[in-house]
């Protein structure tokens, strides 16, 4: 693995800096106007989604009339919404939880990783067909290079949980030439299945398997805000956990959870989930537009209030 120095944003913008868009609507209190392109994002819960503002803060800095609202849309509502979006012309949409499956279902043509996982995460569409991606995988890997210089390639790497995220990363892991992908899971079932997307260097392990890894990635929900307080929301015993690793989790909120505070006790450089949520919402962003995601004014957008743990 080759170490580059802890990779923070570059010249965050300060919030109160007006942003291109602010600046126009000042002088049009009309805008967004008719001729505005819209995205979004579905989901439920959604009101907290930061994904409006990583898009808006693309579109700023791209110059583009574009704006991206959140939809709050009920389990079950993936099929309607994404009807909708071809009806209303939505340009794109960024898919969050319940719908993941349900938009893999209900899109017109898949990316070859999201007809693996069965999930979407991003729509796009074209000209009325609709392209179903999963951005994922491929954001937790270009985060991980961003944040640690990490290249997975011959690592042996150890996922915790076995849900949606935790498959994307799985997934990613192995076709980036991981040289072995430990899958731990509450439920065994689903952690065979996570497993198996990874072929032959994936099987299923134990929380004792961390003290190997080269990277272990958290991806179930322990430690997020309403857990943090909890002690027995520990997913992994952080014994395992030692200096030479990298460990990730992949909750955002808060940045510091305690899996990665007992990490960086023990010497592990630790990483949260934001960059993996900024990555993905890059890869929308080209998805949609065509144009490179501007990745550091994306980053300027949420990382001053949830800086990653600098270690
Ligand atoms: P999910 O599909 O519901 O999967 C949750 C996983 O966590 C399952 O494997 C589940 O185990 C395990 N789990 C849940 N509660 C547990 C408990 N009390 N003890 C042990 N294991 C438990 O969720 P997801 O979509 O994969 O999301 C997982 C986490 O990743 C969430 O915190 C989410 O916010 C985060 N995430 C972050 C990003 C990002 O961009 N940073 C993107 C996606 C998700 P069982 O199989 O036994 O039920």
């Amino acid at each position: 693995m080759t170490e580059h120095p802890p990779a923070q944003p570059a010249a965050p913008v300060t919030p109160a800096q007006p942003g291109r868009r602010e600046l126009l609507a000042r002088q049009s209190p009309l805008w967004p106007s008719a001729a505005s392109r819209v995205v979004g994002v579905i989901g439920d819960p959604v009101r907290h989604s930061l994904s409006p503002r990583l898009h808006n803060a693309a579109f700023d800095a791209l110059g583009l009339d574009w704006v991206s609202v959140a939809f709050e849309v009920r389990a079950g509502g993936a099929r309607a919404a994404l009807e909708g979006m071809r009806t209303l012309g939505i340009a794109g949409l960024s898919v969050t939880m319940p719908h993941k499956a349900d938009a893999a279902v209900a899109v017109d043509e898949l990316s070859a990783v999201a007809r693996r996982l069965g999930a979407v995460n991003c729509v796009t569409n074209n000209g009325g067909r609709l392209l179903g991606d999963s951005t994922d995988g491929q954001g937790f890997l270009e985060a991980l290079l961003r944040a640690t210089g990490m290249d997975p390639s011959g690592l042996r790497c150890v996922v915790v949980g076995a849900g949606g995220a935790a498959r994307a990363v799985v997934l990613a892991l192995a076709q980036a030439g991981a040289a072995e992908v430990v899958v731990v899971n509450r439920t065994a079932a689903k952690a065979s299945a996570a497993a198996a997307l990874a072929g032959t260097v994936g099987r299923v392990g134990r929380g004792e398997d961390a003290a190997e890894a080269d990277l272990v990635v958290q991806a179930t929900p322990l430690g997020m805000v309403h857990t943090a307080r909890d002690a027995t929301t520990m997913p992994l015993d952080p014994n395992h956990l030692r200096a030479g690793q990298v460990v990730v989790d992949l909750v955002y909120e808060p940045p510091t959870t305690p899996l990665l505070e007992a990490a960086a006790r023990r010497g592990a450089r630790t990483v949260n989930g934001l960059g993996m949520l900024v990555h993905q919402a890059a890869l929308a962003i080209e998805h949609w537009t065509g144009r490179r995601a501007p990745v550091e004014a994306m980053w300027a957008a949420v990382a001053p209030q949830r800086a990653e743990p600098a270690r």
